[in-house]
This record gives C-alpha cells, structure tokens and sequence, in this order.
C-alpha cells in the first residue's frame, strides 16, 4: 500500500500538530484513492471539535458524520481516513506506534497517519526510512510520520509514504536571512 501526500496535506500534518502540542492533534484525512490503489491525500484538516489531552484525543462523532455527508458531495474527494499525532512529553519521547486504542477503531480501506512530534535535538533532513515512514526536522521539532492501514486479513500493516514536495526540505542549515523559502511555502500552504 502507497500513500501519496500533497503539498497541502503535509504542511496540514505538521502544523495541526504543532499548534497543540504538546497536546495531541487529530484530524481528517481528504483525498481519494486511484486505480492503483494508491491513496492520494490532497488535505489534512485539523478536526477543531476534538477534546485534546496529553494521552489521546476524544472525536465528535456527530461531527465526522456530518463531514462525510457533505464530501459526498464534492467527488473525487472523500474522507479517506484520519491523522493524529503522538507528542512527547515529560522525560518520556513519543513513538509512532499505534495504541490498542488506535487499532480498535480501524476500518479496511482506510488509511491512518500517526504523527511523532518530539523536541528536535538536531537538524536532519527530511527523508523516507526503511520502514516507509518520512521524518526530517523543522524548526525546534523532529517528525516522523508513518500511515497505517489494514490488510485483508485485518492485521495493522505500514504504508509506504511518498511526499516529493517534503524531500531535501530544510535540508541545509538554516543562515541568517535564509528563511525566505520555508516563510513562501509556508504562505502558499496556508
Ligand atoms: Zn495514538
């Protein structure tokens, strides 16, 4: 399984979960699948009426009915699946590695983002690891974002994520002065 992320749903990822953190941030995952299976995710939107604690996040139920009901009417975007993310806190690192909790509410056909989010101790680029997920650093913060999804014997599988827009970001040390093109992409995302 590939998951495919835009422009968009990248700086969605990254920014809904540093707004809360170090809370954790839970959001919906917008996009299609195409004939290849693979899912394309075009945005990812924060879910502003989950209740958010350090330990996990509690959705409106209601909410995400209502959300399916009006992307129904705008195809080919669908909700494809759902993002949240896992922050350190205290002495203890966060991992991306789905609780019970998070596989008791998978779903086939669906595809889940778990974002780590810890305090970064130096600059790496970003990158994809062996194991399909992508990670790098951004401003104090060191990411790892890894989809999941379930396979047809219903066992929690990684997908591998391609985000081409991400690769070799900030991938330089930042000099004085030098900040232009995070600050411009930044703008267009938002
Ligand atoms: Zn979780």
């Amino acid at each position: 399984m590939e998951v495919y992320l835009s422009e968009d749903a990248f700086w969605g990822l990254l920014i809904s979960a540093i707004e809360v953190y170090k809370k954790e941030c839970y959001g919906y995952l917008i996009g299609y699948r195409d004939e290849n299976n693979v899912f394309i995710v075009e945005h990812a939107l924060s879910h502003q009426s989950a209740q958010r604690y350090n330990t996990g996040v509690i959705e409106n139920k209601r909410a995400i009915r209502r959300m399916k009901k009006f992307l129904s009417n705008i195809p080919p975007l669908t909700l494809i699946g759902d993002f949240h993310s896992h922050a350190g806190w205290g002495d203890l690192k966060a991992v991306p590695t789905p609780s019970n909790q998070d596989v008791l509410v998978m779903e086939p056909k669906t595809v889940y983002i778990i974002i780590e989010v810890n305090d970064k101790r130096k600059s790496v680029p970003w990158n994809y690891n062996d194991d399909g997920a992508l990670s790098g650093t951004t401003d104090d913060y060191y990411f790892k974002i890894v989809a999941y999804y379930l396979n047809l014997q219903s066992k929690v599988k990684r997908a591998n994520i391609f985000c081409p827009y991400a690769i070799g970001f900030d991938a330089k040390p930042r000099r004085n002065g030098d900040s232009r093109l995070s600050v411009k992409a930044m703008g267009k995302a938002l």
